[in-house]
Protein backbone atom coordinates (compact mmCIF):
# COMPACT_ATOMS: atom_id res chain seq x y z
CA UNK A 1 0.00 0.00 0.00
CA UNK A 2 3.02 2.36 1.08
CA UNK A 3 4.39 2.55 -2.84
CA UNK A 4 0.56 2.96 -3.94
CA UNK A 5 0.38 5.72 -2.37
CA UNK A 6 3.54 7.51 -3.04
CA UNK A 7 2.92 6.94 -6.52
CA UNK A 8 -0.58 8.25 -6.40
CA UNK A 9 0.87 11.41 -4.37
CA UNK A 10 3.55 12.05 -7.03
CA UNK A 11 0.53 11.93 -9.69
CA UNK A 12 -1.57 14.30 -7.84
CA UNK A 13 1.98 16.57 -7.27
CA UNK A 14 2.67 16.50 -11.61
CA UNK A 15 0.80 19.59 -11.50
CA UNK A 16 2.98 21.76 -9.48
CA UNK A 17 5.91 20.81 -12.78
CA UNK A 18 3.08 22.05 -15.01
CA UNK A 19 4.84 25.05 -15.99
CA UNK A 20 8.01 23.03 -16.62
CA UNK A 21 6.80 20.36 -19.27
CA UNK A 22 4.45 20.82 -21.68
CA UNK A 23 0.54 19.97 -20.60
CA UNK A 24 0.37 16.79 -22.58
CA UNK A 25 3.09 15.33 -21.18
CA UNK A 26 2.69 15.89 -17.75
CA UNK A 27 -0.70 14.55 -17.89
CA UNK A 28 0.60 11.56 -19.83
CA UNK A 29 3.23 11.27 -16.58
CA UNK A 30 0.08 11.54 -13.95
CA UNK A 31 -1.94 8.66 -15.89
CA UNK A 32 1.34 6.17 -15.84
CA UNK A 33 2.01 7.31 -12.17
CA UNK A 34 -1.90 6.43 -11.49
CA UNK A 35 -2.10 2.81 -12.87
CA UNK A 36 1.08 2.40 -11.28
CA UNK A 37 -0.02 3.63 -8.06
CA UNK A 38 -3.18 0.91 -8.26
CA UNK A 39 -1.27 -1.70 -10.09
CA UNK A 40 0.41 -1.46 -6.46
CA UNK A 41 -2.97 -1.28 -4.28
CA UNK A 42 -4.35 -4.61 -6.22
CA UNK A 43 -1.01 -5.85 -5.23
CA UNK A 44 -1.33 -5.49 -1.65
CA UNK A 45 -4.88 -6.57 -1.06
CA UNK A 46 -4.11 -9.78 -3.24
CA UNK A 47 -0.96 -10.45 -1.07
CA UNK A 48 -2.64 -9.33 2.35
CA UNK A 49 -5.92 -11.96 1.59
CA UNK A 50 -3.34 -14.76 0.69
CA UNK A 51 -4.26 -14.77 -3.16
CA UNK A 52 -1.09 -15.30 -5.65
CA UNK A 53 0.01 -12.13 -7.13
CA UNK A 54 -0.93 -12.79 -10.65
CA UNK A 55 2.11 -10.19 -11.21
CA UNK A 56 2.65 -10.94 -14.87
CA UNK A 57 -1.35 -10.12 -16.57
CA UNK A 58 -1.54 -7.46 -13.77
CA UNK A 59 1.75 -5.77 -15.59
CA UNK A 60 0.30 -6.88 -18.89
CA UNK A 61 -3.28 -5.17 -18.50
CA UNK A 62 -1.47 -2.35 -17.49
CA UNK A 63 0.80 -1.53 -20.27
CA UNK A 64 -2.03 -2.17 -23.04
CA UNK A 65 -4.10 0.50 -20.96
CA UNK A 66 -1.46 2.10 -21.15
CA UNK A 67 -1.21 2.05 -24.79
CA UNK A 68 -4.37 3.06 -25.37
CA UNK A 69 -3.95 6.07 -23.10
CA UNK A 70 -1.25 7.09 -25.48
CA UNK A 71 -2.76 6.47 -28.84
CA UNK A 72 -5.78 8.29 -26.93
CA UNK A 73 -3.75 11.58 -26.06
CA UNK A 74 -1.24 11.45 -28.79
CA UNK A 75 -2.91 9.67 -31.91
CA UNK A 76 -6.88 10.86 -31.07
CA UNK A 77 -5.68 13.93 -29.34
CA UNK A 78 -9.17 13.08 -26.78
CA UNK A 79 -8.27 13.86 -23.27
CA UNK A 80 -11.83 12.79 -21.97
CA UNK A 81 -11.15 9.10 -23.50
CA UNK A 82 -7.39 9.67 -22.19
CA UNK A 83 -8.87 10.49 -18.63
CA UNK A 84 -11.32 7.60 -19.13
CA UNK A 85 -9.20 4.76 -19.78
CA UNK A 86 -6.47 6.01 -17.02
CA UNK A 87 -9.56 5.57 -14.49
CA UNK A 88 -10.84 2.28 -16.32
CA UNK A 89 -7.61 0.40 -15.83
CA UNK A 90 -7.46 1.85 -12.40
CA UNK A 91 -11.45 0.59 -10.99
CA UNK A 92 -10.41 -3.17 -13.24
CA UNK A 93 -7.04 -3.48 -11.08
CA UNK A 94 -8.49 -2.91 -7.81
CA UNK A 95 -11.64 -4.73 -8.61
CA UNK A 96 -9.75 -7.78 -9.58
CA UNK A 97 -8.37 -7.46 -6.34
CA UNK A 98 -11.05 -7.39 -4.40
CA UNK A 99 -13.02 -10.12 -6.24
CA UNK A 100 -10.02 -12.32 -5.89
CA UNK A 101 -10.26 -11.80 -2.01
CA UNK A 102 -13.97 -12.01 -1.23
CA UNK A 103 -13.43 -15.86 0.21
CA UNK A 104 -10.89 -14.62 2.03
CA UNK A 105 -12.31 -12.31 4.48
CA UNK A 106 -11.32 -13.55 8.37
CA UNK A 107 -12.67 -10.84 10.65
CA UNK A 108 -14.66 -7.22 10.68
CA UNK A 109 -11.36 -5.65 9.27
CA UNK A 110 -10.36 -7.36 6.51
CA UNK A 111 -14.14 -6.58 5.73
CA UNK A 112 -13.82 -2.97 6.23
CA UNK A 113 -10.70 -3.11 3.82
CA UNK A 114 -12.45 -4.72 0.92
CA UNK A 115 -15.56 -2.45 1.30
CA UNK A 116 -13.10 0.69 1.74
CA UNK A 117 -11.81 -0.14 -1.55
CA UNK A 118 -15.13 -0.96 -3.16
CA UNK A 119 -15.89 2.83 -2.17
CA UNK A 120 -12.92 3.97 -4.19
CA UNK A 121 -14.19 1.82 -7.22
CA UNK A 122 -17.90 3.19 -7.14
CA UNK A 123 -16.91 6.83 -6.63
CA UNK A 124 -14.31 6.26 -9.76
CA UNK A 125 -17.05 5.02 -11.51
CA UNK A 126 -19.23 7.37 -10.62
CA UNK A 127 -16.77 10.14 -11.20
CA UNK A 128 -16.38 9.09 -15.28
CA UNK A 129 -19.89 8.90 -15.49
CA UNK A 130 -20.59 12.39 -14.07
CA UNK A 131 -17.41 13.33 -16.32
CA UNK A 132 -19.07 12.02 -19.71
CA UNK A 133 -22.68 13.31 -18.83
CA UNK A 134 -22.05 16.47 -17.25
CA UNK A 135 -18.87 18.06 -18.88
CA UNK A 136 -20.90 18.96 -21.64
CA UNK A 137 -23.22 20.94 -20.05
CA UNK A 138 -19.92 22.89 -18.72
CA UNK A 139 -18.84 23.75 -22.20
CA UNK A 140 -16.39 20.92 -22.69
CA UNK A 141 -13.79 18.89 -19.62
CA UNK A 142 -11.79 22.22 -19.35
CA UNK A 143 -14.61 24.13 -18.00
CA UNK A 144 -16.30 21.13 -15.80
CA UNK A 145 -12.87 20.56 -14.28
CA UNK A 146 -12.94 24.50 -13.02
CA UNK A 147 -16.70 23.97 -11.48
CA UNK A 148 -17.34 23.38 -7.82
CA UNK A 149 -19.11 19.89 -8.48
CA UNK A 150 -15.24 18.48 -9.93
CA UNK A 151 -13.56 20.18 -6.83
CA UNK A 152 -16.12 18.49 -4.68
CA UNK A 153 -15.45 15.04 -6.38
CA UNK A 154 -12.00 15.64 -6.12
CA UNK A 155 -12.32 15.97 -2.09
CA UNK A 156 -14.34 13.32 -2.23
CA UNK A 157 -11.86 11.15 -3.91
CA UNK A 158 -8.92 12.46 -1.38
CA UNK A 159 -11.19 11.54 1.47
CA UNK A 160 -12.01 7.57 0.12
CA UNK A 161 -8.33 7.68 -0.41
CA UNK A 162 -7.63 8.28 3.28
CA UNK A 163 -10.28 5.96 4.51
CA UNK A 164 -8.90 2.91 2.16
CA UNK A 165 -5.19 3.49 3.93
CA UNK A 166 -6.73 3.90 7.39
CA UNK A 167 -9.17 0.88 6.64
CA UNK A 168 -5.20 -1.05 5.55
CA UNK A 169 -3.52 0.13 8.82
CA UNK A 170 -6.23 -1.25 10.64
CA UNK A 171 -6.33 -4.83 8.84
CA UNK A 172 -2.43 -4.98 9.47
CA UNK A 173 -3.28 -3.63 13.04
CA UNK A 174 -5.14 -6.43 14.09
CA UNK A 175 -3.39 -9.28 11.86
CA UNK A 176 -0.23 -8.33 14.67
CA UNK A 177 -2.66 -8.10 17.40
CA UNK A 178 -3.87 -11.56 16.84
CA UNK A 179 -0.16 -13.19 16.28
CA UNK A 180 0.09 -11.62 19.63
CA UNK A 181 -2.70 -13.33 20.77
CA UNK A 182 -2.13 -16.53 19.23
CA UNK A 183 2.11 -16.63 20.58
CA UNK A 184 0.21 -15.67 24.47
CA UNK A 185 -2.49 -18.76 23.87
CA UNK A 186 -0.41 -21.64 22.58
CA UNK A 187 2.09 -23.60 23.65
CA UNK A 188 5.54 -23.02 22.05
CA UNK A 189 6.77 -26.43 21.95
CA UNK A 190 3.83 -28.42 20.52
CA UNK A 191 1.68 -25.52 19.06
CA UNK A 192 -1.58 -26.48 20.98
CA UNK A 193 -3.31 -23.96 23.02
CA UNK A 194 -2.27 -23.20 26.44
CA UNK A 195 -4.11 -23.13 29.55
CA UNK A 196 -5.13 -19.57 28.73
CA UNK A 197 -6.22 -20.04 25.13
CA UNK A 198 -8.07 -23.27 26.26
CA UNK A 199 -10.01 -20.93 28.80
CA UNK A 200 -10.95 -18.73 26.11
CA UNK A 201 -11.96 -21.36 23.95
CA UNK A 202 -13.98 -22.59 26.96
CA UNK A 203 -15.30 -19.13 27.16
CA UNK A 204 -16.40 -18.51 23.64
CA UNK A 205 -17.89 -22.09 23.07
CA UNK A 206 -20.49 -21.34 26.09
CA UNK A 207 -22.35 -23.99 27.26
CA UNK A 208 -20.21 -27.08 25.26
CA UNK A 209 -21.07 -30.33 26.17
CA UNK A 210 -19.62 -33.84 25.66
CA UNK A 211 -16.35 -35.77 27.07
CA UNK A 212 -13.75 -34.39 28.83
CA UNK A 213 -10.59 -36.60 28.69
CA UNK A 214 -7.32 -35.64 30.87
CA UNK A 215 -4.13 -37.53 29.76
CA UNK A 216 -0.47 -37.41 31.68
CA UNK A 217 2.33 -39.48 30.30
CA UNK A 218 3.09 -42.11 32.90
CA UNK A 219 6.84 -41.72 34.66
CA UNK A 220 7.91 -38.59 33.04
CA UNK A 221 9.84 -37.99 35.15
CA UNK A 222 12.14 -41.11 34.28
CA UNK A 223 11.77 -40.36 30.52
CA UNK A 224 13.65 -37.35 31.67
CA UNK A 225 16.38 -38.62 34.13
CA UNK A 226 17.07 -41.79 31.53
CA UNK A 227 17.15 -40.40 28.17
CA UNK A 228 17.76 -36.35 28.68
CA UNK A 229 15.68 -32.85 28.57
CA UNK A 230 15.57 -33.41 24.74
CA UNK A 231 14.54 -36.12 24.15
CA UNK A 232 11.92 -35.83 26.41
CA UNK A 233 10.50 -32.83 24.40
CA UNK A 234 10.54 -34.86 21.87
CA UNK A 235 8.54 -37.71 23.59
CA UNK A 236 5.83 -34.60 24.51
CA UNK A 237 6.04 -33.19 21.35
CA UNK A 238 5.29 -36.61 19.88
CA UNK A 239 2.21 -37.22 21.95
CA UNK A 240 0.80 -33.96 20.99
CA UNK A 241 0.91 -34.64 17.48
CA UNK A 242 -0.59 -37.85 17.92
CA UNK A 243 -3.41 -36.48 19.55
CA UNK A 244 -4.03 -33.54 17.02
CA UNK A 245 -4.31 -35.54 13.82
CA UNK A 246 -6.80 -37.96 15.69
CA UNK A 247 -8.65 -35.31 17.01
CA UNK A 248 -12.57 -35.29 15.39
CA UNK A 249 -13.99 -32.40 13.51
CA UNK A 250 -15.24 -29.64 16.77
CA UNK A 251 -13.19 -31.55 19.06
CA UNK A 252 -9.70 -29.28 20.97
CA UNK A 253 -6.82 -30.39 22.95
CA UNK A 254 -4.58 -28.27 25.53
CA UNK A 255 -1.28 -28.57 26.90
CA UNK A 256 -1.89 -28.06 30.57
CA UNK A 257 1.03 -28.59 32.26
CA UNK A 258 4.20 -30.23 31.47
CA UNK A 259 3.24 -33.65 29.68
CA UNK A 260 -0.42 -33.44 30.63
CA UNK A 261 -3.24 -32.99 27.94
CA UNK A 262 -6.67 -32.24 28.37
CA UNK A 263 -9.12 -33.12 25.34
CA UNK A 264 -12.76 -31.97 24.48
CA UNK A 265 -15.03 -33.56 22.61
CA UNK A 266 -18.15 -31.76 22.35
CA UNK A 267 -21.30 -33.74 22.26
CA UNK A 268 -19.66 -37.30 22.06
CA UNK A 269 -21.45 -39.43 25.43
CA UNK A 270 -18.70 -40.49 27.61
CA UNK A 271 -18.30 -44.04 26.00
CA UNK A 272 -17.22 -42.66 22.86
CA UNK A 273 -14.82 -40.27 24.92
CA UNK A 274 -13.36 -43.56 26.44
CA UNK A 275 -12.87 -45.31 22.86
CA UNK A 276 -11.24 -42.22 21.58
CA UNK A 277 -8.80 -41.76 24.85
CA UNK A 278 -8.04 -45.81 24.37
CA UNK A 279 -6.95 -45.45 20.43
CA UNK A 280 -5.05 -42.44 21.33
CA UNK A 281 -3.49 -44.62 24.42
CA UNK A 282 -2.66 -47.61 22.07
CA UNK A 283 -1.00 -45.17 19.28
CA UNK A 284 1.23 -43.55 21.56
CA UNK A 285 1.79 -46.90 23.32
CA UNK A 286 3.44 -48.33 19.69
CA UNK A 287 5.79 -45.67 18.95
CA UNK A 288 8.41 -46.64 17.87
CA UNK A 289 11.57 -45.35 20.52
CA UNK A 290 14.03 -46.25 18.87
CA UNK A 291 13.43 -44.39 15.79
CA UNK A 292 12.14 -40.76 17.15
CA UNK A 293 14.94 -38.47 19.41
CA UNK A 294 16.55 -35.44 19.98
CA UNK A 295 17.64 -33.80 17.20
CA UNK A 296 16.80 -36.80 14.34
CA UNK A 297 19.21 -39.11 16.97
CA UNK A 298 16.91 -41.80 18.33
CA UNK A 299 16.57 -42.21 21.95
CA UNK A 300 17.60 -45.84 22.23
CA UNK A 301 15.11 -47.60 23.81
CA UNK A 302 13.02 -50.10 22.53
CA UNK A 303 10.06 -50.63 25.31
CA UNK A 304 7.29 -48.41 25.52
CA UNK A 305 6.45 -45.15 26.77
CA UNK A 306 3.08 -44.92 28.15
CA UNK A 307 0.12 -42.51 28.90
CA UNK A 308 -3.01 -42.96 31.67
CA UNK A 309 -6.31 -41.42 30.89
CA UNK A 310 -9.11 -40.42 32.74
CA UNK A 311 -13.06 -39.22 30.89
CA UNK A 312 -15.66 -37.79 32.32
CA UNK A 313 -19.02 -37.34 30.51
CA UNK A 314 -21.30 -34.21 30.98
CA UNK A 315 -23.24 -33.33 33.71
CA UNK A 316 -26.56 -31.47 33.82
CA UNK A 317 -25.68 -30.34 37.31
CA UNK A 318 -22.02 -29.21 36.27
CA UNK A 319 -21.79 -25.02 36.66
CA UNK A 320 -18.91 -25.17 34.38
CA UNK A 321 -16.82 -26.95 32.14
CA UNK A 322 -13.77 -27.31 34.91
CA UNK A 323 -16.04 -29.50 37.48
CA UNK A 324 -16.03 -31.97 34.84
CA UNK A 325 -12.65 -31.99 34.41
CA UNK A 326 -11.85 -32.37 38.20
CA UNK A 327 -14.15 -35.48 37.80
CA UNK A 328 -11.62 -36.73 34.97
CA UNK A 329 -8.78 -35.54 36.74
CA UNK A 330 -9.63 -37.90 39.96
CA UNK A 331 -10.63 -40.98 36.87
CA UNK A 332 -7.00 -40.00 36.24
CA UNK A 333 -5.72 -40.48 39.33
CA UNK A 334 -7.57 -44.02 39.70
CA UNK A 335 -5.74 -44.89 36.36
CA UNK A 336 -2.11 -44.08 37.62
CA UNK A 337 -3.29 -45.77 41.09
CA UNK A 338 -4.10 -49.08 39.05
CA UNK A 339 -0.74 -49.47 37.68
CA UNK A 340 -0.91 -46.81 34.61
CA UNK A 341 -1.24 -46.83 30.89
CA UNK A 342 -4.63 -47.59 31.31
CA UNK A 343 -8.25 -45.48 30.20
CA UNK A 344 -10.67 -45.13 33.47
CA UNK A 345 -14.15 -43.45 33.42
CA UNK A 346 -15.56 -41.65 36.17
CA UNK A 347 -17.74 -43.18 38.86
CA UNK A 348 -17.29 -44.47 42.30
CA UNK A 349 -15.39 -46.73 41.48
CA UNK A 350 -14.15 -45.39 38.33
CA UNK A 351 -13.70 -48.41 36.02
CA UNK A 352 -10.93 -49.14 33.62
CA UNK A 353 -12.04 -48.98 29.69
CA UNK A 354 -8.95 -50.20 28.46
CA UNK A 355 -10.38 -53.50 27.49
CA UNK A 356 -8.98 -53.14 23.32
CA UNK A 357 -5.65 -53.25 25.30
CA UNK A 358 -5.55 -57.03 25.75
CA UNK A 359 -6.96 -57.86 22.03
CA UNK A 360 -4.00 -55.02 20.92
CA UNK A 361 -1.58 -56.94 22.78
CA UNK A 362 -2.97 -60.34 21.80
CA UNK A 363 -2.35 -59.16 18.43
CA UNK A 364 1.06 -57.33 19.09
CA UNK A 365 2.80 -60.30 21.09
CA UNK A 366 0.80 -63.11 19.73
CA UNK A 367 -0.62 -64.34 23.16
P1 LIG B 1 3.36 -40.22 36.67
O1 LIG B 1 3.40 -41.47 35.91
O2 LIG B 1 2.77 -40.40 38.02
O3 LIG B 1 2.70 -39.12 35.91
O4 LIG B 1 4.86 -39.80 36.94
P2 LIG B 1 5.67 -38.67 36.22
O5 LIG B 1 7.11 -38.96 36.42
O6 LIG B 1 5.24 -38.57 34.83
O7 LIG B 1 5.17 -37.38 36.95
P3 LIG B 1 5.92 -36.22 37.65
O8 LIG B 1 4.89 -35.17 37.85
O9 LIG B 1 6.69 -36.70 38.86
O10 LIG B 1 6.99 -35.75 36.60
C1 LIG B 1 6.68 -34.92 35.52
C2 LIG B 1 7.98 -34.46 34.94
O11 LIG B 1 7.78 -33.75 33.72
C3 LIG B 1 8.74 -33.52 35.85
C4 LIG B 1 9.18 -32.38 34.96
O12 LIG B 1 10.54 -32.14 35.07
C5 LIG B 1 8.88 -32.86 33.58
N1 LIG B 1 8.51 -31.81 32.65
C6 LIG B 1 7.58 -30.85 32.80
N2 LIG B 1 7.54 -30.06 31.71
C7 LIG B 1 8.47 -30.55 30.84
C8 LIG B 1 8.89 -30.16 29.53
O13 LIG B 1 8.39 -29.21 28.91
N3 LIG B 1 9.88 -30.88 28.94
C9 LIG B 1 10.44 -31.95 29.57
N4 LIG B 1 11.39 -32.61 28.95
N5 LIG B 1 10.07 -32.32 30.81
C10 LIG B 1 9.11 -31.65 31.44
MG1 LIG C 1 3.27 -38.04 34.31
MG1 LIG D 1 2.00 -34.82 35.37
Amino acid sequence: MGPGYLFAAAAFGVPLIDGFIADRTASLIADALFLISFVFYSGALLCRFGRPSYLLPRLVFTGVMYAGILYAALVAESTPIEFLLDDLGCVLLLTFAIVMSLRRVRHVADRALLVAATLVVAETVIRNVAFVFIAPSYGGPDGFLASNYAFAMQAGASILALVFALSALAAATLDTIIAHRDAAERDPLTGMLNRRGFDRMIEESRGVEGAVIICDIDNFKWVNDTFGHGPGDEVIRAFAEMLQVRLPEGGFAARFGGEEFVIVLPSAPLVAGADFANRVRLAFAAIDRTAIGFDGGPIGFDGGITASFGVAGADAADRSLYEQIARADKALYAAKEAGRNRVMVEGEPPSDMSGPRLYYASEKYGC
